[in-house]
């Protein structure tokens, strides 16, 4: 249980972010929210998730390509609930093209929002949980922090270095009761995929279906989506006390994609 631990989850206005918020929340956490969207869909949520689990939530709509706005942010978790005790860096963006082709502004956006995000929430994050001896630093990576695949160059680039990020993070807390590990999730279906889907079907003329159906082919074994709730599930094991000795892995849920 997390009773009365916080957790603050970026990018969590939607997808993966929002399912690992949840999943957080039925454990007792509360919840500081981040990422875009509608003020009035995020106030629903956020009503949602108090009704639903009796807990607080909070919310800071930093852009986490934005030093400091991220400094805000962590400066108004701390002041809502003292400190953050569970921090997950999952807000991501993706963009699909050649490397000749890529543009600049994207390949800067996701290095960003991707990978350089997680340094400045955990550089943040981490003195007060240096002083309460007890810390979860979670990184949302993803298969392509294990393996790469054409035309991802920014982003397979960006989760690469956020396992390597993990794996310092690790070891740097490795003598406290602070752990940090990643998450590399396959295809899940969420708007970041949905528009994957959506490309697919124009380029080759499928109905929706039959472009999720090919893209889950290409690279999932399993033929399925992972869900959000599976991995919010992984995410508070790794929260876990059972967990207090996995440190430093990068843990995929993928249907099989990196065994092959
Ligand atoms: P999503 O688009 O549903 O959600 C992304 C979230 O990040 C949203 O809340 C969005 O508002 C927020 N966000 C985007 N840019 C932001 C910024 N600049 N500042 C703050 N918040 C921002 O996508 P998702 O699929 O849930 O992705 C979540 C994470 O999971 C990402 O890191 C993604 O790379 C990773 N991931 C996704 C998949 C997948 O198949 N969907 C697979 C592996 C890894």
């Amino acid at each position: 249980t997390l009773q009365g631990k916080t957790a603050l989850v970026t990018g969590s206005t939607s997808g993966i972010g929002l399912g690992m918020a949840r999943k957080f929340a039925a454990e007792g956490a509360n919840i500081v929210f981040n990422g875009f969207g509608d003020p009035n869909d995020i106030k629903a949520v956020q009503e949602s998730v108090q009704s639903e689990y009796g807990v607080k939530t909070a919310y800071h709509n930093a852009d986490m390509s934005k030093p400091a706005e991220i400094e805000a942010m962590m400066r108004h978790a701390a002041e809502q609930f003292g400190a953050v005790d569970v921090l997950v860096n999952n807000a991501g963006i993706q963009h699909v093209a050649n490397i000749e082709d890529f543009p600049v502004d994207r390949w800067d956006a996701i290095i960003a929002i991707n990978l350089t995000s997680a340094f400045h929430t955990t550089r943040l994050a981490l003195p007060a949980m240096k002083q309460r001896n007890w810390g979860r630093i979670i990184n949302v990576a993803s298969v392509h922090g294990l393996v790469g695949s054409a035309q991802k160059s920014a982003y397979v680039a960006a989760k690469h270095g956020i396992v390597g990020l993990t794996k310092v993070t690790a070891l740097e807390t490795a003598q406290t009761g602070i752990t940090c590990n990643a998450i590399c999730p396959g295809w899940v279906l969420t708007p970041l995929v949905q528009k994957q889907v959506d490309a697919r079907a124009s380029q080759q003329g499928l109905s929706n279906d039959d472009a999720k159906r090919s893209l889950l082919a290409e690279k999932q074994p399993s033929g399925d989506f992972v869900t959000p709730e599976q991995l919010g599930d992984l995410a508070v094991f790794l929260a876990s006390d059972s967990a207090s000795q996995v440190r430093g892995v990068a843990w995929n849920m993928d249907g099989g994609w990196v065994a092959q």
